[in-house]
């Protein structure tokens, strides 16, 4: 890799998700050399990904270019490339684009889609971990619009308007939201020779409850809210396969949907090079202690939704959501200037906000640690919320823009088919 010699420590970090950026953010006038690799040349706010697949929001609103963000560092250098394999005991980071070594290494690599072994799922379901996957969704769910209103065979159109999402959690719940709200207020407009009752939104869930990680009474709202705008929710139901064109389900029914989106779970983006001891198999997450040191590395960190740190107040973990991810990217920046000042180093702390997830317009369910509440006020505050933590000013006008306009409207403006899914990314 092309980077210059240098005297200094080099500190690699892989990922410019939420854990890699709020670390190096506060990396700046650090007497060490910073390389950040990541596969994308931008940072994703994937808590938007649904707007995006949705028509609600274009991509570069939710996106940000890394090398930007972090145009304050001097001694910082960007490299876009994929990482193969890491070398622990060499310290070499394997890469597309060549090996580098470190002297300190931080894995923020965040998680994947996880189709629990299923070969045919994988193949055939629309997973929503990033920008490309979002706009793929997004030109899928109108390309079937299309389709449906030309076509004279009814199952088929049936099939192409039947819209179905694996998992309950907030991005299932999200999704099958603003779903309702494309069939509600912009489709019948757009297709007024179709039938817009025949588009149907199935979500299933594996578990007795939607929002299985919020509370009870989140859940609750959560499923009012659903209901009300006609969202066909399927509970303690396993979908065991989807071909393309027919999802089975475990209880031995099936349907035909050309509309099948996969959002039941995640299982960390390891890389390959460690031994086992270091890995929480199961999960596919680096075991960390409170450092975010990898187990028997001192030099080598893991932080985010790959790091697996065991607390007593998380004795499974923290949640895989961005503020642990952030929170932990701070403490580490923290400690990596104490280690290079032969200081000792700061255990990190948990520190949770609370969680929140939005069905749609003035409908949203809020879990503080002592209130736990739904509706307008709640949708109010998750806007601001997530409104103020997109990176860039740029963002946050264009962002609120949009929601204004489609609030005032009833529109989701982004319908454009620019980008065509033939296959997947
Ligand atoms: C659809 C969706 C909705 C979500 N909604 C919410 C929400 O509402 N609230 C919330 O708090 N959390 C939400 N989350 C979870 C939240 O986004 C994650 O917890 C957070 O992104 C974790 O940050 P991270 O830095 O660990 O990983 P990420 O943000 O995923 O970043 C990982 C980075 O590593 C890069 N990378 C990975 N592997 C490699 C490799 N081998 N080579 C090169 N680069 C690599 C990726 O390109 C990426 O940029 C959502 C997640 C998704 C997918």
């Amino acid at each position: 890799m092309n980077l210059p010699n240098t005297d200094q420590k080099r500190i690699v970090v892989i990922g410019g998700g939420f854990a890699g950026i709020s670390l190096v953010k506060k990396l700046k006038d650090l007497e060490a050399q910073i390389v950040m690799i990541d596969r994308h040349n931008y940072h994703t706010f994937q808590p938007l990904l649904y707007q995006v697949s949705t028509s609600g929001l274009e991509p570069d609103s939710i996106a940000y270019p890394i090398r930007k963000i972090l145009k304050e560092l001097d001694n910082f250098y960007f490299r876009l490339a994929e990482v193969e394999k890491i070398d622990p005991v060499r310290k070499e980071v394997v890469t597309s684009i060549g090996v580098i070594s470190f002297d300190y290494l931080i894995i923020a690599t965040g998680t994947k889609t996880n189709y629990f072994n299923n070969e045919t799922i994988a193949n055939n379901a629309m997973p929503m971990k990033t920008v490309p996957q979002a706009l793929n969704i997004r030109s899928l769910i109108l390309q079937n619009f299309e389709k449906a209103d030309d076509t004279l065979d009814e199952l088929e159109r049936k099939a192409l308007l039947n819209f179905c999402i694996v998992g309950a959690g907030p991005t299932g719940v999200e999704l099958a939201g603003a779903l309702a709200e494309l069939k509600q207020n912009v489709f019948p407009k757009d297709y007024k020779h179709l039938d817009i009752k025949e588009m149907q939104i199935y979500l299933f869930e594996g578990g007795p409850r939607v929002l299985p990680p919020m509370s009870e009474t989140a859940s609750k709202k959560a499923t009012e809210f659903l209901n009300k705008l006609g969202v066909h929710i399927h509970l303690n139901t396993i979908v065991t396969n989807y071909d393309g064109e027919t999802v089975s389900l475990k209880n031995g029914t099936s349907m035909q949907s050309k509309n099948f989106i996969w959002s039941a779970g995640v299982t960390g983006a390891a890389i390959a090079g460690f031994d086992a001891n270091s890995l929480m198999e199961r999960l596919n997450r680096y075991k960390v202690n409170n450092y975010n040191q990898i187990d028997g590395y001192d030099d080598i960190f893991a932080i985010g939704d790959i790091a697996y740190m065991e607390t007593e107040d998380f004795p499974k973990g923290h949640p895989q959501v961005a503020q642990p991810a952030i929170q932990q990217g701070e403490n580490l920046a923290k400690n990596l200037r104490n280690l290079l000042a032969n200081k000792p180093l700061k255990a990190f702390k948990y520190n949770d906000k609370g969680t929140m997830a939005t069905v749609g317009r003035n409908k949203a369910v809020v879990d503080l640690e002592k209130l736990k509440f739904g509706g307008f006020l709640a949708w109010f505050i998750w806007m601001f919320v997530h409104l103020m933590a997109l990176v860039g000013f740029r963002n946050r006008v264009i962002v609120f823009f949009n929601w204004a306009y489609n609030y005032i409207n009833y529109d989701k403006a982004a319908r454009l088919i620019v980008r065509p899914y033939t296959t997947k990314d």
